[in-house]
């Protein structure tokens, strides 16, 4: 390791004072309180600074509602500079996510203090697969991997470490008490004996990944059918296309659904139990994994190989069923027949015949050379007249020829998307440009679907 990356770092998260905030959020109000209380206002941002630029230590009281007044502060902050669709915005301060060592509340150190103290995650990772190809029922397999480990090392087979299988009708949890208990015991350290040495061993629960409706279970959510049916935040059914959408207001942090959790508990009678969950959409008991240290929002992210083969899945049916006219499945088909797909691909079968027999990486490569066949074969004849008009509505169009370049442009757009969020590596602006890409490919699917 080199002298720079050891050097010791600290991440912060920068405040303003009343002065430097956004003309359209300075009240009187706010005023008054950056003189009462000395008030800062935090920013949403995060910066890497070096500890040696640290000047000295300052007490700063977070009015979240649960830290009582201190006897004396330098400074007090109570909401959140943040940006949301290139409008800066604020949010009271409790509604971010606390740090771990905000609620790991057991002692993790080695009993020697010279001892090795080595500290791993355990990511865990649940999906149904078919034992038997497409017949029978379905099996849950639950399985880990040390979080600590490269990307490359964890793509090995070798490093999957299986847990166990859950049988069609069986229970999740009792299945998963045995990983718990486990788990417990290196949340606090257990002492390990290597080839040569005895070694302090921690471990906490890291990354949860399953496809919808498991993963919401297991972030104690529920499904996704429900009202408020998202795991990250509170975003009601009508709202789910919604660009505007404020996911940071209206985000679920872990600390707030506790308290949802513990009103639920506290409730004398299973109607007010149920009303609670419903108003909320999470579910009467929280989920097991609870019994360990973990933000169950943050944790349980959405999986994106899932999601996008998911909603690949949905704008093909759409294509072919409420876009395009005989003449235009013709088309395509025979476009498709011709098209020189890449030599290191399977040979996939046409997806107008066959698509029900496509895997989730097969609709996901039939993306990426989408807009090339469309633009190949399509003319304004072949799509549906009401969809051809609705379009030509909904983008402003002069003329009804301009729709198949629309149509291009939302396959292409989701095609790049898509490669943004396989790409091998991903860097800070990446996201800037993940954002932007997202955005743009919401607002032409919001024209081009009506579901
Ligand atoms: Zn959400």
């Amino acid at each position: 390791m080199n002298k720079i990356s050891s050097e010791r770092r600290l991440r912060i998260q920068p405040t303003r004072n009343f002065g430097e905030l956004p003309s359209n959020v300075k009240s009187k109000e706010r005023n008054q309180r950056s003189k009462n209380d000395s008030e800062l206002w935090l920013e949403e941002t995060r910066i890497i600074i070096k500890t040696k630029d640290v000047i000295r230590h300052i007490n700063v009281w977070i009015k979240d509602g649960d830290t009582p007044r201190p006897l004396a502060f330098d400074f007090s902050i109570q909401e959140i500079v943040y940006t949301l669709n290139g409008r800066q915005k604020l949010r009271k301060v409790s509604l971010q996510r606390k740090l771990p060592v905000e609620y790991v509340n057991v002692p993790q150190l080695p009993p020697d203090p010279n001892m090795k103290h080595l500290k791993f995650f355990i990511d865990l990772y649940y999906d149904d697969f078919g034992a038997f190809n497409r017949a029978y029922h379905k099996l849950g397999g639950i399985y880990i991997q040390i979080g600590n480990m490269k990307r490359e090392l964890r793509k090995k087979l070798r490093n999957h470490f299986l847990i166990s299988f859950v049988p069609f009708g069986g229970e999740f949890n009792d299945i998963l008490e045995e990983f718990i208990s486990d788990m417990k015991e290196l949340q606090s350290g257990v002492l390990m004996t290597t080839r040569n040495e005895q070694v302090w061993v921690s471990a906490g629960l890291g990354m949860v990944t399953a496809d919808l409706p498991q993963g919401n279970d297991m972030a104690g959510i529920k499904r996704q059918n429900a009202e408020y049916g998202c795991r990250t935040c509170k975003v009601p059914q009508n709202r789910l296309s919604d660009i505007d959408f404020d996911i940071f207001q209206n985000g679920r942090y872990h600390h707030l659904t506790n308290k949802i959790f513990d009103e639920i508990k506290s409730s004398q009678n299973i109607t007010t139990r149920k009303r609670i969950a419903q108003e909320h959409g999470v579910c009467l008991i929280p989920n097991i994994l609870d019994d360990l240290f973990r933000d169950r929002h943050l944790q349980t992210p959405q999986d994106p190989f899932h999601c996008l083969a998911g909603l690949a899945r949905r704008f093909f049916d759409h294509l072919f069923k409420c876009e395009l006219e005989k003449s235009g499945l013709d088309a395509f088909h025979n476009e498709w027949k011709s098209f020189e797909i890449p030599n290191s691909w399977k040979r996939l079968q046409s997806p107008i015949t066959h698509f029900e027999s496509y895997w989730m990486s097969d609709s996901l490569r039939l993306v990426m050379i989408m807009p090339f066949i469309l633009s190949r074969c399509l003319i304004p004849a072949h799509f549906k007249q009401g969809f051809a008009e609705s379009i030509k509505n909904e983008c402003l169009l002069a003329n009804i020829r301009q729709v198949k370049a629309v149509i291009v442009e939302a396959w292409s757009l989701f095609a790049k998307f898509c490669a943004k969020v396989f790409a091998n590596e991903f860097c800070r602006s990446d996201y800037q440009t993940l954002d932007q890409l997202l955005g743009k490919l919401i607002k032409t699917l919001n024209k081009v679907i009506n579901y």
